[in-house]
């Protein structure tokens, strides 16, 4: 089983569910929050590389090239521009859909590939897998795309990036649940609303967890209430859950009462 937990804005709590709740139902967590990734600060494993992640970039031969464009009008991501005897390609901006290959008709155009990321795997208690993605490059979900193939038939938990982009799509699609953290403020049911129209559209069930409650107003709760969107927990604003936060200690560690509210969490889930 998949379960994946987003949020539609940062600094919501979204880590610290998906590592409480990987720790407490031994579960495996992948930490999808390739440019960011910071789940392991809980779970601290030793990490090591398995694999470095690559990305198709077009090789041009100026020898066979006629300079006709036709590959730079196929690219919807300007990342070529053709001059009268020379070609300009912008590698941070490429895909690497390959497109531009498959429209050249003068074979013009090579298959390289440049490196973007990398894949991380270690243990504690727990197994981790975490992607990381190449400072200064842009294209997260090719590095989420080739951590997700780690995935195997345990339970596993997707810490997926903030926001609704595409790297966020990218976590989500093929997951079984998806988990929505928020927390009690206008912000937070903004961009709530945003992330459960995404997961509606993607057709995967969904619950919400609300972090830190207790903080702000019962904006999200009355529109949940409204909308029959179930609030699977509500996390209280807690001086000792803050405490162990900032120390990077699991909270579901040292709270037993946690522990158990995070296994039946899962059991609601399943
Ligand atoms: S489509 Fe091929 S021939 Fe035309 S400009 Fe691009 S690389 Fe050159
Ligand atoms: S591989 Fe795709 S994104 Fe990259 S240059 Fe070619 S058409 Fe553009």
């Amino acid at each position: 089983m998949i379960v994946a937990v987003a949020s539609g804005k940062g600094g919501t709590g979204k880590t610290t569910v998906a590592t409480n709740l990987a720790i407490a139902n031994s579960a495996t967590i992948y930490d999808c929050d390739v440019e960011e990734p910071n789940a392991n600060i809980f779970i601290k494993a030793e990490l090591k590389k398995l694999e470095d992640v690559f990305l198709m970039n077009p090789q041009f031969d100026l020898n066979k090239c006629t300079f006709c464009k036709e590959c730079a009008e196929f690219c919807r991501y300007n990342a070529i521009a053709i001059l009268p005897s020379d070609i300009l390609f912008f590698k941070e901006l490429c895909s690497g859909c390959g497109g531009c290959k498959i429209v050249c008709k003068y074979d013009a155009i090579e298959e390289g590939k440049r490196k973007i990321g990398e894949i991380y795997h270690g243990k504690n208690g727990i197994e981790i897998y975490q992607g990381l993605l190449n400072i200064g490059e842009a294209r997260a979900t090719p590095v989420i795309s080739q951590l997700k193939k780690r995935i195997g038939n345990e339970l596993s938990i997707l810490d997926a990036p903030p926001g609704n982009g595409c790297p966020t799509i990218e976590v989500l699609n093929d997951s079984d649940f998806v988990i929505l953290v928020t927390e009690p403020t206008p912000f937070g049911l903004h961009d709530l609303k945003i992330a459960i129209e995404i997961v509606k559209k993607l057709g995967i069930d969904f619950g919400v967890v609300i972090n830190r409650d207790g903080i702000g107003d019962e904006g999200i709760e009355k529109f949940c209430s409204r909308e029959g969107i179930e609030i699977l927990m509500k996390i209280p604003y807690s001086k000792e859950i803050a405490t162990l936060y900032s120390k990077s200690i699991p909270f579901v560690d040292k709270m037993s009462e946690w522990r158990k509210k995070f296994v039946e969490l899962m059991e609601i889930i399943k």
